[in-house]
């Protein structure tokens, strides 16, 4: 996936974007998205999702670390890890119940270092421009992550 920086002047082009993503997805991928409060993280994911398969409303997760949807041929997590923090230290397989084959992960918020996040394919940061125009850039990362990770050298 080419790197890619555009802005949206308001929440429908963000979702719009998560529409154009959602076409160069497949099973198995992990989506990081990362971005102030408010940037529109969860709005990318919506548009993306829908255009995944996904009929339910989406919503951020706010009673687990997630929320699983099911899509067209693919189940859909959606984390959401911003008040995790140290937890996953006592809870290492935590987030295996939402990654992996058979679903497309995207993941806000995501923690440095954190192992099963290390394959995601594609990170995405957002950022305020003021009123409704956010900056989004997407960028395809290398399959697992090999070049850092295998030599066990900084995460990000
Ligand atoms: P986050 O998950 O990053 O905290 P949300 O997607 O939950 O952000 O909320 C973004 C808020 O900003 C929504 O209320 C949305 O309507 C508003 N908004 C205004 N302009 C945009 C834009 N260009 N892209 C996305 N959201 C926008
Ligand atoms: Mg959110």
């Amino acid at each position: 996936m080419a790197p890619r920086s555009v802005q949206t002047a308001g929440p429908e082009e963000t979702e719009s974007l998560g529409r154009e993503l959602a076409a160069e997805l497949r099973d198995g991928d992990i989506v990081l998205v990362r971005g102030e409060l408010g940037t529109g993280k969860t709005t990318l994911v919506r548009g993306a999702a829908r255009a995944l398969g996904v009929v339910e409303p989406i919503t951020s997760p706010t009673f687990a670390i997630g929320n699983r949807y099911r899509g067209r041929g693919v189940a859909i997590s959606h984390l959401d890890l911003y008040r995790l923090a140290d937890l996953q230290h006592e809870e290492p397989d935590l987030l295996a119940d939402y990654v992996g084959p058979g679903r497309i992960a995207f993941v806000e918020w995501p923690l440095d270092g954190e192992a099963e996040l290390a394959g995601a394919r594609v990170l995405i940061t957002l950022s305020h421009r003021g009123g409704d125009r956010r900056d989004i850039v997407l960028e395809g990362r290398p399959p697992f992550g090999r070049t850092c990770e295998q030599a066990g050298g900084a995460t990000r």
